[in-house]
């Protein structure tokens, strides 16, 4: 099969490679028909972590059932189907509470809980930028989509990571209706957090970020952009909730958080969080923080500790939850306000390519150009 692999640093490469196949009874077999690039790619694809060459990115995924293995009872060759990012069991005890970010037996390291497709630091899962895909505890990890899904796989793909994944920031920042929130990233996960705040009601939703085009993409949903790069955007939220601060702040930005000019500071979105939500208001981190990253420019970082404001932190009696998402726990519902049309993440989806055109992709999307907002590809040539 074709799949696009790593070569090293901001290289990647259609490759010819081994078949996916099913391999135990409990794996289902997809053809991919969408998978997305992530913001979660480009800190392996800029070579920030220690993601193997040769090996397949893709976590992001969608397609048709082709195979079953002989245990898999309830999805059908044939099924369109939208696989969470998180390879879960099911039977583990962080899994039993829905806990599936954080599954205790799909990741060999005995150091970490959870896995995923194509992932540092995540097992062994190849990724689904491929044309093929094996998921393993298929009747557990598949959503099964409905049948217009054939037709919106713009839309149903995003339930595979970055809907789910701004839900969960909204969850962890405990938006509840009527409540100001602060979204710090207008990159695909900031305005799936945005969309969710919108969903829940939230009083007053503003984004920070400093891209015009991702801006837009965020005032076109109603919500308030915030361009650093034209003043403090701490001073802006202060302004825009009486000098209070907001309800609830959500991270959508990650370990390589930096300023306008581009400096990396990874405890940038977190002290501006501290600093632009209320006291006694609560913090949502889902941007990727990681334990080592030798590549930092940040001395602290390299070690993962990050200088966080934790006086302030404490003296204003904010809450903060952190982590991958657990996409199962919200995946169906999502699903559900898609096809009821009450929800349409496709709005931020700038370029359908082929996997032969996936290392363009790549490229600008890691630039963040003007106009790449989130990249769709389609292994089976189906655009
Ligand atoms: P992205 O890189 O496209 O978007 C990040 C955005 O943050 C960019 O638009 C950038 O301009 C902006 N930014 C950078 N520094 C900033 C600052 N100081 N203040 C405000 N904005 C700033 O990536 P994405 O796909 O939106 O993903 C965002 C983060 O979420 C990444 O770290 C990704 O790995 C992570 N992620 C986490 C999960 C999870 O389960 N927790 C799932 C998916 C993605
Ligand atoms: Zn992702």
């Amino acid at each position: 099969m074709k799949a696009l692999v790593y070569d090293g640093p901001r290289r990647v490469s259609v490759k010819d490679v081994p078949d996916a196949r099913v391999e135990r009874p409990t794996d289902v077999l997809v053809k991919i028909t969408a998978t997305n690039i992530c913001g979660s790619d480009l800190h392996m694809y800029e070579g920030r972590t220690d993601f193997d060459t040769g090996r397949i990115f893709g976590h992001e995924n969608l397609g048709e059932v082709i195979a079953v293995g002989s245990g898999v009872d309830r999805v059908r060759v044939g099924d369109l189907v939208c696989l969470p990012f998180n390879v879960s069991c099911g039977f583990c005890r962080n899994c039993e509470k829905g806990l599936t970010a954080f599954c205790l037996s799909t990741n060999p390291d005995p150091r970490m809980a959870g896995a995923a497709y194509g992932f540092a630091g995540m097992g062994p899962w190849e990724g689904g930028q491929a044309e093929l895909l094996r998921v393993p505890y298929g009747d557990h990890n598949c959503l099964v989509l409905p049948e217009e899904a054939r037709e919106k796989q713009t839309d149903y793909v995003m339930l595979s990571d970055i809907f789910p994944t701004g839900w969960h920031s909204t969850e962890l920042a405990r938006v509840q209706p009527g409540d100001t929130v602060v979204i710090y990233g207008a990159g695909p996960v900031g305005c799936m957090a945005a969309l969710s705040a919108t969903l829940k009601s939230a009083g007053k939703i503003m984004v920070v970020d400093r891209h015009p085009d991702r801006l837009a993409l965020v005032e076109q949903i109603g919500a308030i952009p915030v361009d650093d790069s034209q003043g403090s955007p701490v001073d802006r939220v202060l302004e825009e909730t009486g000098g209070l601060g907001a309800d609830c702040g959500c991270e959508c930005v990650g370990y390589q958080a930096h300023d306008p000019q581009g400096n990396e500071h990874p405890n940038l979105t977190l002290n501006n969080l501290v600093q632009s939500v209320k006291a006694t208001g609560t913090i949502g981190v889902v941007g990727i923080f990681v334990p080592q990253d030798p590549g930092s420019p940040d001395t602290l970082y390299k070690e993962g500790e990050v200088a966080f404001d934790y006086g302030m932190f404490w003296m204003k009696g904010q809450g903060m939850g952190t982590g991958q998402c657990n996409v199962k726990a919200y995946n169906r519902q999502l699903c559900t306000l898609i096809e009821a049309g009450k929800a349409e993440p496709s709005w931020i989806v700038s370029h359908e390519l082929t996997l032969d055109q996936a290392s363009d992709g790549y490229e600008h999307f890691d630039a963040r150009d003007n106009g790449w907002t989130k990249v769709v590809l389609h292994p089976d040539g189906s655009r």
